[in-house]
């Protein structure tokens, strides 16, 4: 059987290399060391196109996939932060397993997307993982945007109008505030063309 502590880490991917395998003293959290191994020399300013130099690392924790259950799993990333030789602008290198706008990797990302397409909860998700509840709701969010925006995409190209608009108020935040929506009956969804409209008027669809 695959023991722990007898992991050799040898791993190099995305140009980002792993150095070790760290194991909290109560094994109830797992770390994965990953370095940048990026060349300063295929680095530009982003501002003037200048070369630039490496100024201070960096490290960014992003939650991953436990590998044990129960045991929450992170990698722990040390990238570097530049100056240009030129106009002396700073900024930070990308990590291309960084799910955007989160503290996750993609494969994480990737796996919390299959569990939600398989009905599992949140809460189970969340303990499943050890990520964070909200940072979940935001890639289930992600899913939900991605299929309204593609089921409109389908409308527009079907030419499709709508005939008919339904139109209903409801409470929101515990009856201190309304919202209003616009709905197509026929199709059961709010008409594409409706919907930046009643945002800038603030119009929950
Ligand atoms: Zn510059």
């Amino acid at each position: 059987m695959l023991i722990f502590d007898d992991i050799k880490v040898e791993i190099e991917s995305q140009g980002f290399k792993g150095t070790r395998l760290g194991t909290s003293p109560q094994k109830e959290k797992t770390v994965m060391f990953l370095e940048s191994m990026r060349s300063t020399d295929t680095v530009l300013c982003p501002v003037c196109g200048d070369g630039v130099y490496i100024y201070e690392n960096y490290h960014v924790n992003l939650k991953d996939m436990p590998l044990w259950k129960d045991v929450e799993h992170t990698c722990s990333c040390t990238i570097h932060r530049y100056r240009c030789n030129s106009c002396q602008e700073t900024f930070t290198e990308d990590i291309p397993f960084k799910h955007p706008g989160t503290r996750i990797t993609y494969r994480a990302a990737n796996w919390i997307k299959g569990f939600l397409q398989q009905k599992v909860s949140i809460k189970a998700i969340q303990e499943l993982t050890g990520i964070h509840w909200d940072t979940i709701r935001k890639v289930q969010r992600e899913i939900m945007d991605t299929a309204i925006w593609e089921h409109e995409d389908a409308l527009k190209k079907a030419g499709y109008k709508p005939r008919i608009l339904a139109v209903d108020e409801f409470a929101i935040h515990k009856g201190h505030s309304y919202a209003t929506c616009v709905m197509d009956p026929v199709r059961r969804s709010l008409p594409a063309a409706e919907r930046p409209a009643c945002a800038a008027r603030g119009i929950v669809p």
